[in-house]
């Protein structure tokens, strides 16, 4: 008999799997040229984060450098994005560095650009420490800024000052209200004050939101000041909206992410929305009707 906890799993993964490629290299890739084919561009991400043992910490940056080798044979212009704490974060912050610089250095060889994803609060000083030192390296380069955080602005504002590479988002992670804002009213606000930020003082920067508020802002003030930018959105989501951008001539990317470890990041997109709540208690009552 399938224990309670397997059936769950089994019908949250059914809902999860629209914003995954699958387990393997090989489903990610397949994920990227098909956005390829469609006229976007590919961020692959390797689900699992937090890891605090050498060994899966070796197993991605192996997997991230054979997709960014890959890109080329599979006809696929992509990049990767990195979570900090796949790649060492949690044993040290020199450990991390000690393994982005290994990544750089296959990325620089197949061209490929690497995002560094921002993790909750805890990790943004370290996070900005070690893209400052490695962008002095690489600068095909992006960090993910918050506009939850408080801090962003100002982060903002330094990262700007030396040309970085950003990409801004509202934020994944629950954070204190000390140091975050809480209420989507003040999230947007902010969004829209550090795009106007971008448009202003940045260029080649990720506008990372599904949010038709924060894309039609976007759009007004890519005509008043003319920066390279692009839409980024999670696979799978807003996937109606993707080529209307494309047809207005805007750049668009998909973040894909691939592997077993699906859990955490099925959870962080199930709470973005309560429709996805629901399809979640519509999946569960048709699993019991068969
Ligand atoms: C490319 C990319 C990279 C990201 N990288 C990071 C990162 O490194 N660190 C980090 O903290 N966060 C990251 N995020 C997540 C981000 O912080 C938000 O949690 C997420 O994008 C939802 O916010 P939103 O801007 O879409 O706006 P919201 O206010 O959450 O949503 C606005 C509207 O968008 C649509 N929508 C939003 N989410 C969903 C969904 N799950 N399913 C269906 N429709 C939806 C709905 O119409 C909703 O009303 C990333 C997001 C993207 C797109």
């Amino acid at each position: 008999m399938v224990s309670v906890t397997r059936l769950m799993e089994k019908i949250l993964f059914g809902v999860a799997k629209q914003w995954i490629a699958g387990d393997s290299i090989n489903d990610a890739l397949e994920s990227a040229k098909f956005a390829y084919k469609n006229g976007r561009h590919a961020i692959v991400n390797k689900l699992g984060e937090y890891h605090t043992s050498k060994k899966p910490i070796n197993q991605t940056i192996k997997e991230y450098k054979v997709i960014m080798s890959s890109f080329r044979k599979w006809k696929v212009r992509g990049a990767i994005s990195v979570k900090p704490t796949q790649v060492g974060l949690s044993i040290s912050k020199k450990e991390c560095l000690k393994n982005f610089q290994n990544l750089i250095k296959s990325a620089s060889l197949a061209h490929v650009f690497v995002w560094l994803d921002m993790e909750s609060s805890e990790h943004t000083d370290e996070t900005m420490g070690i893209y400052q030192d490695l962008f002095a390296r690489y600068e095909r380069l992006g960090i993910c800024i918050q506009a939850n955080l408080k801090r962003s602005e100002n982060d903002l504002k330094d990262l700007l000052n030396y040309g970085a590479k950003i990409r801004l988002v509202k934020g994944a992670y629950k954070e204190n209200s000390k140091i975050a804002f809480v209420s989507k009213d003040k999230v947007d606000k902010n969004y829209i004050y550090l795009m106007k930020l971008l448009f202003k003082e940045g260029n080649e920067f990720g506008i990372a939101t599904h949010d038709s508020n924060m894309i039609k802002t976007a759009i007004r003030l890519s005509k008043k000041f003319h920066r390279r930018f692009e839409f980024q959105m999670l696979k799978g989501i807003r996937d109606e909206l993707k080529p209307k951008l494309l047809k207005k001539g805007f750049g668009v990317s998909d973040y894909i992410p691939y592997g077993t470890n699906w859990l955490p990041y099925s959870i962080r997109r199930l709470k973005e929305r309560k429709r996805n709540i629901l399809l979640l208690g519509s999946s569960f009552l048709q699993s019991h009707r068969v």
